[in-house]
């Protein structure tokens, strides 16, 4: 039986013309085994392959879920999103998840590795599919995050740490407006 998922990942990748991926992802659910080279090869490119491998090398199993919600956020480039964000994605594909689930899932991309989260005020947490060390612009009035290079920011004075601890991160989030 096809599940809504899976016709829904039918259905955008045959969009994006890339069924034949996404299908054979979704068959090959079971089989495990070692990939050939060849056929590793000839999968380059494909999408719904990478995300399934990318979530296998992050120790995940790729649910159908996870698939769902990996593509969406690993499939075009690097994305800024919020939790509502995605689910309201995940819905307009009708993709039916939970907010719940969304949250899980981002929070275990993240646990993985491959998400960053940032906190960008006290109310939303972003997830941004960019991992490298960067900072962000907010484009206040339009939710928007762009980013910034890490080596383009320099933090020159920090104030003394108090005792016992060590900084982990500094996230700078830069905010603007646009001007008239
Ligand atoms: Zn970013």
């Amino acid at each position: 039986m096809i599940t809504g998922i899976e016709a829904t990942l039918w259905l955008l990748e045959r969009r994006s013309s890339y069924q034949r991926c996404v299908m054979t992802s979704i068959e090959s659910k079971n089989v495990g085994g070692v990939k050939s080279g060849s056929a590793t090869e000839s999968m380059a490119g494909c999408p719904a392959h990478v995300v399934k491998d990318r979530l296998k090398v992050a120790g995940l199993r790729p649910t159908r879920q996870r698939l769902a919600l990996g593509w969406m956020l690993f499939g075009k480039g690097h994305r800024h999103v919020t939790a509502e964000k995605l689910y309201e994605e995940a819905t307009a594909m009708r993709v039916n998840l939970s907010l719940a689930t969304v949250y899980n899932t981002l929070h275990q991309f993240t646990q993985a590795a491959l998400l960053r989260e940032i906190a960008v005020d006290g109310s939303k947490t972003w997830f941004d599919t960019n991992t490298s060390r960067h900072h962000h612009f907010l484009i206040e009035g339009e939710n928007v995050l762009v980013d910034i290079p890490g080596h383009m920011v320099d933090i020159a004075r920090l104030p003394p740490l108090p005792d016992g601890l060590e900084i982990v991160d500094v996230d700078v989030v830069v905010r603007v407006r646009r001007i008239g």
